[in-house]
């Protein structure tokens, strides 16, 4: 099963592998078509796949709800690059192009395989009789509810028309639906399954993705003063608190030992003392920084990721990537260091195309050089290439999505 997928993987998408064990598990699950599915993955993981890939190896189609036309046509528009016959109906579809894909719905073994429709379109009257039609056919292979918090009314993106999808639901029984977003808090989770219907769905949440930490992504070249920026960051993030367990601090990441003595010399300089720690100090002295920022005295360490393994410090309400992360595991493992009491927590990348060139080469060096003393070439020999243009396509998806829609949780601004 697993090769085959796989190989489905490879064929239909291109990619050699799954972005991620949730992702496999979720493709898996949707594919069993037993249980309702709901989602919480951060933006950039990967979500479309998840009803994508299971929608390509069904016989009929999926069905893909969808906030915003902008959304779907970007969708559409990268599935027909890659010969997935897919499209969208939208009141934006000229009355011709719509008499197509009604036709193709309505023979006998329709070419669709994923039709991508605003929740507007979906509720309304003219649609009906092809959805239903469908359905008592046993053409509908599942319903995938994309950008599901704008079921919510505690998210930021509510939208009323998406309330009519569990009225929709009714009218489809027995077709599974997978529900999508990546805003994690308990109130618009259970609004979610609540509104959607979902019948005691599985339940896939990235575990370090903690509703308590808000995440976002800053690019760096473009701003006139990026140590500045960093300062007021921690100002607003130390500023939160810490309840009980008195102030509050936090962790700067660097890449280069240069760099975390650059930055440390740069905030201490704006008003923040802060250390350097990496592998490069003397060992008592790396152990002095460490006590320093366990014990409170000094509050910000920069440091490089050598800092942090086996660190449990309950009060951590930032961690800051002034470098990006090699791949999204180590950045979620790295900012999951925040808000382990659970308190609002924020947690920023830097991202930078020449640093991102940079560490693009480093990996590439280090994968050759692995190649070149084995005297072979492994097919898993790209796995840290893929795992590092994770971490990329988060920062720029992150940050596209941000000016089309907010789909983060905004729990405390
Ligand atoms: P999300 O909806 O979770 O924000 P997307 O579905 O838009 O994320 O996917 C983000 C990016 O990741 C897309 O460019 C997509 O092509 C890519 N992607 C998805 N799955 C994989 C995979 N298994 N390997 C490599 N890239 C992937
Ligand atoms: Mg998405």
């Amino acid at each position: 099963m697993t090769t085959s997928l796989k190989q489905a993987l490879k064929s239909h998408f291109g990619f050699d592998n799954f972005r991620s064990k949730i992702q496999e598990d979720v493709v898996k699950a949707v594919i069993r078509g037993d249980r309702d599915v709901f989602v919480c993955m951060p933006t950039g993981a990967g979500k479309s796949l998840c009803y994508q890939l299971p929608a390509m190896l069904a016989d009929g189609i999926t069905l893909v709800i969808s906030p915003l036309i902008a959304l779907i046509q970007d969708q559409v528009d990268h599935l027909k690059e890659l010969n997935i016959p897919a499209c969208s109906i939208n009141s934006k579809l000229p009355a011709n192009e719509r008499h197509l894909i009604l036709a193709d719905l309505g023979s006998s073994s329709p070419k669709l395989k994923l039709l991508y429709i605003t929740p507007e379109m979906v509720a309304s009257p003219s649609f009906q009789p092809c959805l239903t039609n469908l359905c008592s056919r046993g053409l509908l292979s599942y319903l995938a509810v994309d950008e599901a918090h704008c079921v919510s009314q505690w998210g930021h993106d509510f939208r009323p028309d998406y309330l009519k999808l569990g009225k929709l639901r009714a009218r489809l029984p027995g077709v599974p639906c997978l529900a999508l977003t990546a805003t994690a808090p308990r109130n618009v989770q259970e609004d979610i399954v609540q509104s959607l219907s979902l019948n005691s769905p599985l339940s896939f949440v990235t575990p370090v993705f903690r509703r308590n930490l808000h995440y976002d992504v800053i690019f760096r070249d473009q701003l006139p003063n990026p140590f500045a920026h960093l300062y007021t960051f921690i100002k607003k993030a130390l500023a939160l608190g810490s309840g009980s367990n008195g102030q509050g601090c936090g962790i700067v990441y660097c890449r280069t030992r240069e760099g975390c003595e650059t930055v440390a010399h740069q905030l201490t300089k704006l008003g923040i003392l802060s250390k350097p720690y990496h592998a490069g100090l003397k060992a008592g002295d790396r152990t002095e920084v460490q006590n320093d920022w366990m014990q409170g005295r000094m509050l910000v360490i920069v440091a490089t990721i050598s800092f942090g393994m086996g660190v449990d410090k309950a009060n951590v309400r930032f961690v800051a990537h002034w470098n990006l992360a090699k791949s999204l595991a180590s950045y979620y493992q790295e900012s999951g260091r925040a808000g382990r009491d659970g308190l609002p927590s924020l947690c920023r990348a830097y991202y930078s195309p020449k640093d991102k060139d940079q560490i693009y080469f480093l990996i590439r060096q280090e994968v050759i050089r692995r190649q070149e003393k084995r005297g072979s070439v492994k097919d898993t020999d790209k796995a840290p290439i893929t795992d590092f243009e994770a971490m990329v396509s988060f920062c720029l998806q992150e940050s596209a999505t941000r000016k089309t829609l907010v789909t983060k949780p905004h729990l405390f601004f």
